[in-house]
């Protein structure tokens, strides 16, 4: 076998197409492989039946494919129009790259590869070429695989915000709880992206009908769109939303407490998490802490009861103990307190409806925690359609091939 034929081999070419030259420069560090066609070869059409079409004229191509070692390589080919009978003049495509790509598809696969594992910037920079052109392939790819996702037993539906820089910025994901992956991201938190993912999910060929359940945030501009584009289904405000409320309450009281009180400064992680993930130290300076008749430590056996409120399983009980919990709560003259309750009282139904759903909230804190990996991999980049893209290549389960 002589080299060309080894490179024709290795890159799985097939007749007409085979290596002509290769040429190497170690000083310039790269491998070009110029692939041709044989003389006289002929080729299937693109859009009709017809299979032997004889070339009508050529273009010049190069394309990055993968390293050979540490050498950057090139493939380089005359690409043919044929002449189709039936037809007309039409495009080839070659077996080594998609149409208007300027890498192989190789290379694309190990881009995608490496993009589930590192940010797109670091990407760009391991292989050589501007993140620009790595956010393209994504994007063709994430679309491609995106269209190709089976939603038919898709029926709980979850609606998460995740912030896109500290603070401003939100975005709205839209997730299919049992498979446990964002299908759609919108823009905003508006009311208006609850009808832009129904849009979407018909674009896919689905009924958004096929929807029973919705697990969501208490936020009155998901709950509208709610109203308007998903009226057959439930709502249920899972375990994690509400004790997000809670936690921010605790926050609150033990924010204006620590002016008078030094104990409580540096001690916002211990309130905040759940006791058995605490370290020995911080169960030590709990404990310290709760001896003495602090605020905080109040608004802490509030919260902690209502925790419970997901441990009972009797639904009829559940909401009898959530009335208790409600009475202590506003009773406790701490204000962040009482209007977090207040809010729980709000959305009464959807808080009480997860007794019925057992909407397990893991799924929905895995969600968001993936999310959060996503906006890393994308780090220096702002572009909404970047961040849509890189949700999807991390949390949507995307197949590719
Ligand atoms: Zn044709």
């Amino acid at each position: 076998m002589d080299e060309h034929m080894l490179f024709s081999t290795a890159l799985g070419l097939e007749k007409p197409w085979k290596v002509v030259e290769i040429e190497f420069s170690k000083d310039k560090g790269r491998l070009d492989l110029t692939i041709d066609f044989q003389r006289g070869a002929t080729f299937p059409c693109s859009s009709c039946e017809e299979g032997n079409c004889p070339v009508h004229d050529t273009k010049d191509r190069t394309w990055r494919h993968l390293n050979f070692f540490q050498y950057e390589t090139y493939l380089h080919a005359r690409v043919p129009r044929i002449k189709c009978k039936a037809c007309g003049i039409k495009q080839v495509e070659v077996p080594w790259a998609r149409p208007g790509s300027g890498f192989t598809l190789l290379f694309e696969m190990l881009v995608l590869q490496l993009c589930r594992e590192m940010s797109v910037a670091g990407v760009g920079e391991l292989v050589g070429e501007h993140a620009n052109r790595i956010w393209r392939i994504l994007e063709h790819y994430v679309e491609r695989a995106r269209r190709n996702v089976d939603l038919s037993f898709f029926h709980i539906l979850g609606i998460d915000e995740f912030s896109v820089r500290k603070g401003h910025n939100y975005m709205t994901s839209f997730s299919d709880i049992d498979a446990s992956r964002v299908l759609f991201v919108a823009e905003s938190r508006r009311k208006e992206v609850v009808s832009k993912f129904t849009e979407d999910m018909r674009q896919r060929g689905y009924d958004p009908e096929q929807i029973d359940l919705i697990c969501c945030d208490m936020w009155d501009a998901y709950l509208n769109g709610i109203r308007n584009h998903l009226p057959q289904a439930s709502v249920v405000f899972d375990r994690f939303h509400i004790m997000k409320q809670m936690n921010k309450a605790i926050e609150k009281v033990r924010w204006a407490e620590q002016k008078t009180n030094k104990d409580l400064k540096k001690t916002r992680f211990i309130w905040l998490k759940n006791p058995k993930n605490l370290t020995e130290k911080q169960k030590d300076k709990l404990s310290g802490l709760k001896k003495y008749d602090l605020k905080t430590a109040r608004a802490y056996h509030i919260k902690l009861a209502l925790a419970r409120f997901w441990d009972i399983e009797d639904s009829e009980e559940s909401e009898a103990y959530l009335k208790k919990w409600y009475f202590w709560a506003t009773h406790s003259r701490l204000a962040p307190v009482i209007e977090a309750a207040r809010c729980i009282k709000n959305y009464w139904q959807g808080v009480i409806n997860y007794t019925k759903s057992r909407i397990t909230n893991g799924v929905v804190e895995g969600l968001n925690s993936k999310i959060k990996t996503a906006m890393k991999r994308a780090y220096g980049f702002k572009q909404t359609q970047y961040l849509k893209t890189i949700v999807y290549l991390v949390v949507g389960k995307l197949c590719f091939e």
